[in-house]
């Protein structure tokens, strides 16, 4: 993976070349940025570039042995640990790590370097249970690690999601991070440092990944999805800077439509006042799940907010399709500066909660409550 196809972060690209060629390379650093934010691959290409024999100020040069390797997955010294567990061909007995999975890995990677953890369980197969790196992968990597590196200056240890860690095995792999062989250069990539074991947390240099740039987002979507302008436009300030969630989004157009009719439903009930049909409606939103929930709520955010551009009179701002156009331009007049901070807060905090794994009848009831009492502010 070449720097260049990596979406935006063109500051972090920058700093993370100037490192390596003045020859600061830290044997322990932590990618830590969301679901999306390119994290594992700006960690792939720094890989690259730390071993291209060829490489320019502003890139590894994608053809010398090295960057051949690297850019299959397969270079000797790249080596990976990720969140595994037992499948029908890999049962518990053969304590699963990620050599069991390497192959499938790899063409996940390829396929998509902006493969998210929900759709690696998915390939897997592993039956809805969670992934963890667990102590015998911690024991794999130590022998990995204590060969000599095979043909190139430096051995990476890609380590994703350290989230899926226990105890036991960041204990085993603390020595080897502390005291690593010489130019050994471990990569964690990490979403969440909150669900990181502290101790190993503490022994890397954390480099934080922004989300993407809007504009960068659009111009990708554009370039290799295809899209015009407009959709790009409005897909990419949806994804708040995750390209997989762009990615998600477009395949889910459809769920799109249904969010906006649950939407226009909810909001004629509030305003109406009519809360016996929105407990009958309640049961939809219920048994949909905790993800369409949340995506529901981020979405109800993104139309109030293009709701109260149209209030305002601010149509070039807004990205809708023409339904949601239509709706919208009705439905501003209730959007207004004396409710529209109140319903973001609400919506918020709706979403904060489902985040939380609350009940989700009583967090819509209460927001359906807030808002109704809101609309008609
Ligand atoms: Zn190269």
């Amino acid at each position: 993976m070449q720097f260049q196809s990596v979406i935006g972060q063109e500051e972090l690209k920058k700093k993370l070349i100037q490192t390596i060629r003045e020859g600061r390379v830290s044997h322990a650093q932590l990618f830590w940025g969301a679901e999306g934010s390119g994290n594992l691959v700006l960690a792939l290409a720094y890989a690259q570039y730390l071993n291209c024999t060829n490489r320019s100020d502003t890139d590894s040069c994608g053809i010398c042995p090295s960057c051949n390797k690297m850019q299959k997955l397969i270079h000797p010294d790249l080596h990976f640990a990720v969140p595994v567990n037992a499948t029908k061909n890999v049962p518990t007995e053969k304590k699963p790590v990620t050599d069991h999975f390497i192959n499938q890995w790899r063409s996940a990677l390829l396929n998509n370097p902006y493969l998210t953890e929900a759709q690696w369980y998915e390939l897997l197969d592993i039956e809805n249970k969670q992934g963890r790196i667990s102590v015998h992968e911690a024991t794999r990597i130590i022998e990995r690690l204590n060969f000599k590196s095979f043909e190139s200056e430096y051995k990476v240890l890609i380590l994703w999601l350290p989230e899926r860690m226990g105890a036991e095995a960041v204990n085993r792999l603390l020595k080897l991070i502390e005291e690593p062989p010489n130019k050994t250069v471990f990569l964690l990539v990490c979403e969440d440092t909150t669900r990181v074991i502290k101790t190993i947390l503490s022994r890397a240099m954390p480099l934080r990944v922004p989300p993407i740039a809007e504009a960068a987002l659009c111009q990708t979507l554009m370039q290799l999805q295809g899209l015009s302008e407009t959709q790009a436009a409005k897909i990419a300030r949806l994804s708040a800077g995750s390209y997989s969630k762009a990615l998600e989004l477009l395949q889910n157009e459809s769920e799109q439509n249904i969010y906006f009719e649950w939407f226009a439903n909810i909001m004629r009930m509030a305003y109406a006042g009519r809360f016996l049909d929105l407990l009958n409606w309640m049961e939809t939103i219920t048994k949909a799940g905790r993800e369409k929930q949340k995506n529901f709520l981020l979405y109800a955010e993104h139309l109030i907010r293009e709701c109260y551009m149209f209030n305002r009179g601010i149509d070039k701002a807004v990205y809708l399709m023409n339904e949601e156009e239509n709706f919208a331009r009705k439905f501003s007049p209730f959007v207004n500066e004396r409710n529209v901070d109140e319903l973001f807060k609400q919506l918020n905090l709706a979403l904060g909660h489902i985040g939380q794994n609350g009940n989700p009848s009583m967090i819509f009831t209460d927001l359906f409550l807030q808002v109704g009492r809101l609309l008609r502010k």
